[in-house]
């Protein structure tokens, strides 16, 4: 892999094609299952018996995803490289019966997902997407949907009619305030079903469950003056996502199993069937082991790599940041460190990191939060705690993390795919 101003502009768009197909986090499973057949990747599924053949395998389930590579000669103790990012993000996601007609308006009643910075999403230009269930002739079947027009919209108050705005700031009710409108009421207007059920060709009849939620609609771009930044939605966490597949596809390891591991529900504390707390991870490793002993010296010779991107030092507040260790953007990949254990990297991991970085050519920072302020956590501690497997913490710098639309710079995904290469071999 080469470290060059042209590989870090092309694979900028690839991510930014990637984040603009994958609205949702089954999109995002669904675009990276397509990156991964492009890359000679086999479906398969938890039960099967080929876990441990040599070969290059992926099984996909929900809006989650697992992807490894057998070399072939592999033993049931070839330790395993494991690299985990999150598909979710936060956002609005509508409530099982949305449609109200208030005020003339139609309007949809949303719940928030993780931890979302409310202000962002007010007066953008919103689609829809996500999944249904639909009655198929196998029963439960599921179809994705994008409706991609800017349909939706929550505009904000008037600061005529919020007159404490510029003393108190803006406060939003997440009940009263979030509600999206996509239409004036009338006998002829169409409730939400129908819009969904005619993106997806089904008749509202068919739909028989829904995970729907509002994205922005606006492409993402490359900005700045010598187009430094990558301006999009949901950065945190497809930028790790991306970054990842495209080291899996190019690892030609032959002593050590590459994985890379991308959970559902980060964002909301990762218990989940499809979260980072799932049993069906240990599971999986233990059948590509194949026997106990062995397994348990593959798991005591692994690294767990957790991929999340980290705050870049913001410019209009460096006192929320700790001021002896400034990130930048385009500065290289971040190492995240918490003695409380909020992130896993330790001694051993951090050398294996900067040696990893040594051979891929790519400069690094060290992140560490101000110590009177909480810290932020990801998939590391909880992976890492199930597998008893060594770990380290790292990611992409960004400012306006869970914003509706981030910030990050051109430059760094591509320095990170060249160390997670490193580290995945
Ligand atoms: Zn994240």
């Amino acid at each position: 892999m080469a470290s060059d101003r042209t590989s870090h502009a092309a694979h900028a768009q690839g991510l930014l094609r990637f984040i603009d197909a994958s609205p949702s986090p089954f999109h995002a499973v669904a675009t990276s299952l397509e990156m991964l057949r492009a890359a000679d990747f086999v479906e398969t599924d938890f039960g099967a018996t080929s876990h441990g053949s040599p070969g290059r395998h992926v099984i996909a389930r929900d809006g989650a995803l697992i992807a490894w590579v057998v070399p072939e000669g592999a033993t049931s103790s070839t330790p395993f490289r494991i690299v985990g990012a999150h598909t979710d993000s936060p956002n609005l996601r509508l409530k099982p019966d949305p449609d109200a007609n208030t005020f003339g308006y139609r309007r949809l009643g949303v719940e928030v997902y993780g931890g979302v910075l409310l202000n962002s999403w007010l007066d953008r230009d919103l689609g829809l997407s996500g999944r249904i269930a639909v009655r198929g002739a196998r029963g439960v079947e599921q179809v994705l949907i994008t409706v991609d027009e800017p349909i939706l919209r929550v505009p904000q108050l008037a600061i005529h009619l919020d007159r404490e705005i510029s003393t108190t700031g803006l406060l939003l009710n997440k009940q009263q305030h979030l509600a999206p409108i996509f239409g004036l009421a009338g006998p002829n207007s169409s409730d939400i079903w129908h819009i969904v059920a005619s993106a997806a060709g089904v008749s509202t009849d068919d739909i028989i469950g829904a995970d729907l939620m509002l994205h922005d609609t606006q492409p993402s771009a490359l900005i700045g003056i010598d187009h430094e930044f990558i301006s999009a939605p949901r950065l945190d966490n497809q930028l790790s996502c991306h970054a990842s597949l495209t080291a899996l596809s190019g690892a030609s390891n032959t002593e050590t199993i590459a994985m890379v591991t991308l959970f559902d529900h980060e964002e909301v504390g990762s218990v989940s069937a499809t979260g980072a707390a799932t049993h069906s991870l240990p599971q999986l490793l233990s059948s590509i082991s194949g026997d106990a002993a062995g397994h348990a010296q593959a798991l005591s010779d692994s690294l767990f790599v957790s991929a999340d991107n980290a705050h870049a030092t913001h410019p209009n507040y460096p006192e929320r940041h700790e001021p002896a260790h400034h990130i930048a953007l385009n500065a290289g990949p971040v190492l995240k460190h918490n003695a409380n254990q909020r992130y896993t990297t330790d001694a051993m991991t951090e050398g294996a990191f900067r040696l990893a970085a040594e051979r891929a050519g790519v400069s690094t920072q060290a992140f560490v939060n101000r110590t009177d302020m909480g810290c932020g956590s990801t998939i590391g501690p909880t992976v890492s705690a199930s597998l008893g497997m060594r770990a380290l913490d790292v990611g992409c710098a960004q400012l306006a993390m869970h914003s509706c639309r981030e910030l990050a710079g051109t430059n760094d995904p591509w320095d990170m795919t060249l160390l997670l290469a490193e580290l995945l071999s």
